[in-house]
Parts: C-alpha cells; structure tokens; sequence
C-alpha cells in the first residue's frame, strides 16, 4: 500500500527541495499526514560515530524550520512529531567478531551481519553452526528464532533467519576478516533496552500538551499516538499512548 502522494526515496536530494516539494504538496492537496525523512544524522552517525553529529544535527533542525515556517505561511495549523528510529553508539572496530573463527561459512547463508547475524544454515546443519556459535565468543549471545525474547517483537515474520546471533553493545560481527564494511565506527541494531538505542521524540501543536516531558516510551506507542491524532481506527497493535501527550486522552486507539 502506497501513499496517495509520495516520490520514491533519493539519498541526493538536498533538503531544501524535499522540504519545497513537501510544502507544494501541502498547499496543493491539503493532506491529513505528511512525512519527511533527513537521513543525514544516520549517515554521519555511522560515519563518525554518535559524537560527531553536531554539525549535521544543525543541518537537520534547519530543515525542519523551513518547514515549520512554510506551513505557518500557508496559514496551516499543525501537530509535529520529530523523531528517529533508533540511536547510535560508538565502536572500536578492533571489537569486532568473525563469523569465519565461529563456524565453517560454507554451512551456512548469512543475511545480515552487523551488530546482528542473520544466519540460515544449510539443511542437516542447524545445531552445528548453532553450538558452535554459541560457543564462540563471550559477547555473541545466539538464538533459534522461536527463541528470541519476546521484547524485540521479533520472531513472527518469515524473513526472519532460523538462527541470530547478536553482538553485546560495543562490539560488531563480520563474516570474514576481508569484508571491507569494518571501518564504521557508529552502529545501531543492539539490545533496545541500552541507553544508547534510545531514540528522540519532540512534539509540538494543539494535539499536545506544551512544555512537558515524559518518561521514555517504546516506538511501538508512536502509531496509536498518530492514529489518535489522525481520528483513523488503529489496526490491531501492541501499542498505547503514553500518558501525558495529548490534550485529549481520551481516545484509546490500542
Ligand atoms: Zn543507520
């Protein structure tokens, strides 16, 4: 399903048209909900690590006041929600564990690596690469999918790999000591209860209440939150609406 408006994603386009292209849309079709992404603190997160995102994040903040600005200018009165969809830390890549000193890769596919392995083994190889994963390295904690803890929500899909072998914060995984992707040194996909994957959330129009702010809350809770704002029945959801956002608690959307 695809939004009535929408342009395909384009790492190249600066945001001064995105935000243009955004407020033209506005003005045009008076959409009920618009969305804009700004990769650039991901990118340079991962590039220089989480410390090095000051510059970009004034990039990113100037951005969004066009855009505030433009849609004030258009008469517009609207809810804002600014947010990410996931945090950074930083890593030395001589924290970094090889696939390849684990198991034999010829047993194996691997989908993903970094800081996660996705792994499907070969048929009549699954408790090998198994085992001998887990006995691998100290800060390599290895599951069966259907063993995953219930709070990463992840286990029911089936483009999910049959084994996942997740790196403690701090160090990342590799197949082999030739892949050439070691040299990122911001990473994010860990254990979201660590502070560091802790995303922003910042909200602001007369849906919200003004100048509070509220415990940590998982991003699950975003889409009940949104559905609420938009008065459109939220699918079935596993979310809630944190207490103290809205002006108007009163619809439950969970
Ligand atoms: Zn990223």
């Amino acid at each position: 399903m695809y939004p009535t408006w929408y342009q395909k994603y384009n790492a190249s386009e600066d945001y001064e048209s995105r935000v243009r292209k955004a407020l033209n849309w506005m003005s045009a079709y008076k959409p009920d909900l618009l969305t804009l992404y700004f990769e650039k603190v991901d990118t340079q997160g991962h590039r220089g690590g989480p410390s090095s995102v000051e510059k970009t994040i004034f990039d990113v903040d100037g951005a969004i006041k066009s855009l505030v600005d433009g849609i004030d200018a258009l008469g517009i009165t609207a809810n804002y929600i600014i947010l990410s969809d996931h945090g950074m830390t930083a890593i030395d890549t001589v924290n970094t564990i090889y696939l390849e000193d684990c198991i034999s890769l010829d047993s194996v596919e691997i989908i993903t690596v970094s800081p996660n392995a996705g792994i499907t083994p070969h048929i009549g190889r699954s408790e090998e690469v198994y085992n001998n994963l887990s006995n691998c390295n100290s800060h390599l904690k290895v599951y069966y999918k259907q063993d995953l803890p219930l709070k990463f929500h992840y286990s029911n899909s089936i483009r999910i790999p049959p084994i996942l072998a997740l790196a403690d914060i701090g160090w990342i995984i590799n197949a082999t000591r030739g892949s050439n992707s070691n040299t990122t040194i911001g990473v994010h996909g860990y254990d979201n209860d660590d502070v560091d994957m802790r995303a922003i959330f910042i909200a602001y129009g007369p849906a919200f209440n003004q100048n509070v702010t509220i415990p940590g809350f998982s991003n699950l809770n975003i889409y009940p939150l949104m559905s609420s704002i938009l008065d459109v029945k939220a699918a079935p959801n596993n979310g809630t609406i944190p207490e103290g956002i809205l002006t108007s608690p009163n619809t439950t959307q969970n």
